[in-house]
């Protein structure tokens, strides 16, 4: 497990070959994973609903991001709280498809080890 693979979205074994057909574009609304590993053929669809596991390391991810970003605002910027939980929902906006895409990287490298 490589914290930088996943933040690339790359394939937990090799680390070279894409997880996502868009690579690790952070603003790209495509969100098709390839079925396999394009440089060491490992299968990222292990068995039917493998990636419902996701959606709690997505919860998780989002929830401590979500602190920490309104925490920073708040104790260190002096930001008013209400102007705070926008600017949050704007930054959660943006990154929307990127933490979904980061979570199944995360749930992937739970399960292959690195060659
Ligand atoms: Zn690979």
């Amino acid at each position: 497990m490589s914290f930088l693979s996943i933040l690339k979205l790359k394939c937990p074994r090799c680390e070279k070959g894409d997880m996502f057909e868009s690579g690790s574009a952070f603003f790209s609304l495509n969100i098709k994973m390839h079925k396999e590993c394009t440089v060491c053929k490992e299968n990222y669809f292990k068995e039917p609903g493998f990636y419902f596991g996701a959606m709690f390391i997505s919860y998780i991810v989002s929830g401590l991001l979500s602190l920490l970003i309104v925490g920073l605002m708040i104790i260190v910027l002096k930001m008013n709280w209400l102007l705070a939980l926008f600017v949050l929902f704007v930054i959660l906006a943006i990154s929307y498809i990127y933490l979904y895409k980061v979570s199944r990287a995360i749930w992937l490298n739970f399960f292959v080890k690195k060659k």
